[in-house]
């Protein structure tokens, strides 16, 4: 529905420095639309670091990279990938950001982005009481804008401090515009050829949908390889097909990998019960486990090529 995007409208009307707030065209308003304003400070779902305990640099490096990125893309990027999470390393950079002044103007905002993904940790419950009581009691210059898709997945102890404001579906009239404008119709034909109108009914209000879409499409068609790969008799496809779900680095995506996986298992199951098949349907299930237990690997420190390897070892033993 555009929350973040809400969100970074109201951080451009409380940092504009022109009483028509926003006006769009102070430095002030030009440096939140091009995301670089210093006292701006935007936290979304992030993979987790390499490093199990980085330190506040090394956070702030990595969101300004994945902020640039955003920019770059016009402000379009999909829903982040089952694995990521806002971890404490970056709680503890808000926290520690929040007491200090202003870099430009008078006043800081931090919009938290997909804020159920907060990951609780253990042995974090300092950084946590810390957040608890900065939504309870902010400093008089900061405005702290939580959004979330699941509010009910948000803790009690987060929501009973907030103010909710529910963000209603965006009328198809607004859609259409959106998958209109040029820079988004250019993104959606990049991953297909669907029309106006067909986007527009497939955005069901929620035009944040159409980019997931194609994040999925492209999850839907690796997990079909690894399949093909554990099914099909050449043990060179094994190999090619694991190497080419990427190093450390594609996390995300490898995730969303799995993601379709547990889900084509899942079609593959209920076809076979359909059929009154029971030997295949219990083997499809051994293979979500067999998923499942990526899954889980995956929020390590594996590589995706020495998971995906296995897993196409074990799907190819569960399916034969
Ligand atoms: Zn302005």
């Amino acid at each position: 529905m555009g929350k973040q995007r809400l969100a970074l409208w109201l951080a451009e009307q409380l940092l504009c420095t022109e009483a028509a707030a926003p006006c769009g065209a102070c430095k002030a308003c030009r440096y939140v639309r091009e995301l670089t304003h210093p006292d701006l400070h935007w936290v979304f779902p992030r993979p987790r670091l390499k490093d199990s305990d980085p330190d506040l640099e090394q956070v702030r490096e990595d969101y300004g990279e994945a902020t640039a990125e955003r920019a770059g893309n016009s402000g379009l990027y999909a829903a982040p990938s089952g694995t990521e999470g806002i971890y404490v390393a970056t709680v503890r950079s808000l926290v520690q950001r929040a007491v200090m002044s202003p870099a430009m103007g008078t006043r800081k905002v931090f919009i938290v982005g997909d804020a159920e993904r907060m990951v609780p940790q253990e042995g974090a419950d300092m950084a946590a009481n810390a957040f608890l009581k900065l939504l309870e009691e902010p400093p008089a210059d900061t405005t702290i804008i939580l959004t979330s898709s699941e509010p009910g997945a948000l803790l009690p102890t987060i929501r009973s401090r907030v103010v909710t404001v529910r963000v209603p579906l965006v009328p198809d009239a607004a859609v259409r515009a959106f998958v209109e404008n040029p820079v988004v119709k250019a993104a959606l034909d990049k991953e297909g050829k669907s029309g106006t109108a067909e986007r527009v009914r497939a955005a069901a209000g929620a035009p944040g949908r159409l980019l997931t879409g194609a994040v999925d499409a492209k999850a839907t068609v690796n997990a079909r390889k690894i399949m093909d790969a554990a099914t099909g008799s050449r043990r060179a496809l094994h190999y090619s097909t694991a190497l080419s779900q990427g190093a450390a680095g594609a996390r995300g995506g490898f995730a969303d990998t799995l993601d379709a996986l547990v889900e084509l298992l899942g079609e593959r199951a209920r076809d076979a019960l359909h059929r009154k098949d029971q030997a295949s349907a219990a083997s499809a299930s051994r293979a979500v486990d067999a998923v499942l237990r990526a899954q889980t690997s995956a929020d390590g420190n594996v590589s995706p090529q020495i998971i995906a390897a296995r897993l196409i070892r074990e799907l190819a033993t569960t399916l034969k």
